[in-house]
């Protein structure tokens, strides 16, 4: 059995729980320590069993919680040396563990295989977590889709995929030019459309589990989501993600 949950995702905060039953591991810790043990608890999920966070670049919305979180409970923080160079000297977690990416990191019986995407930060990794025969993705911050993230989606069966911005709530927003540019831009972040297209084109059969993730607070809105990935429902369970509170707990089965 394997236990997921988006403990927070927006473009202000994420944290993504991956477990079984024994032992778990977290993606990004982007909002405080204590809201993440909170929505843990809420959700019924025990921080006990977290036995590493990992990192997928220095964004504050990815990082901000990780030297408090880690001290909390008592976890290694798993980063790449220029991610970990490029932090903010309040979010450095205390002893760093360092991964390259494109190298795998055993965590218990999970293991974690880290890869590079296109995002404007020092060393930004997404990664797909594999335990039992079942893959997971985190595939946040990317602002164009490259083999590595199509290679990594068709291994996957459950997916968390950002769907940041809706195209025209973008260009006629209030952001200014510069900053739509950049989310635009290749090494910003995933559009609804992008994110449609990647899913519709390359996921493979197994995939049947997507949390529709990190979407903008200005640019997107759950219901723009929910009604451009309704084509899609008859091949995966979408399962919305919010900024405001834990989302839904899924469970699925692993190849036992
Ligand atoms: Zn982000
Ligand atoms: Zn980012």
């Amino acid at each position: 059995m394997i236990t997921l949950c988006a403990i927070a995702s927006g473009s202000n905060g994420n944290c993504y729980y991956i477990g079984n039953e024994r032992e778990a591991v977290l993606v990004d810790a982007g909002i405080s320590a204590r809201r993440i043990s909170a929505r843990m608890h809420q959700q019924q999920l025990d921080p006990e069993k977290v036995k590493a966070l990992f990192i997928s670049h220095e964004h504050a919305d990815h990082a901000s919680g990780a030297r408090v979180l880690a001290k909390k409970l008592m976890i290694p923080v798993y980063i790449t040396a220029r991610t970990f160079v490029a932090m903010y000297p309040n979010h450095k977690p205390m002893a760093p563990r360092f991964f390259e990416p494109a190298s795998s990191v055993g965590i218990g019986s999970f293991m974690v295989h880290p890869f590079l995407k296109n995002h404007d930060a020092a060393e930004p990794c997404s990664f797909r977590i594999e335990y039992n025969g079942i893959h997971i993705g985190v595939f946040t911050d990317i602002g164009s889709i490259c083999d590595r993230v199509i290679r990594n989606l068709q291994l996957c069966h459950a997916l968390f995929l950002e769907t940041n911005y809706d195209e025209r709530m973008l260009w006629e927003g209030n952001y200014p030019w510069p900053l739509k540019k950049r989310i635009a831009s290749d090494h910003g972040h995933l559009s609804n459309d992008q994110a449609f297209e990647l899913l519709n084109n390359h996921a493979g059969n197994q995939l049947k589990t997507v949390f529709v993730s990190h979407l903008s607070a200005e640019n997107n809105n759950p219901e723009t989501v929910k009604n451009r990935f309704s084509e899609l429902e008859s091949r995966f369970n979408i399962y919305l993600t919010s900024r405001h509170a834990a989302g839904e707990v899924v469970r699925l089965n692993g190849e036992e």
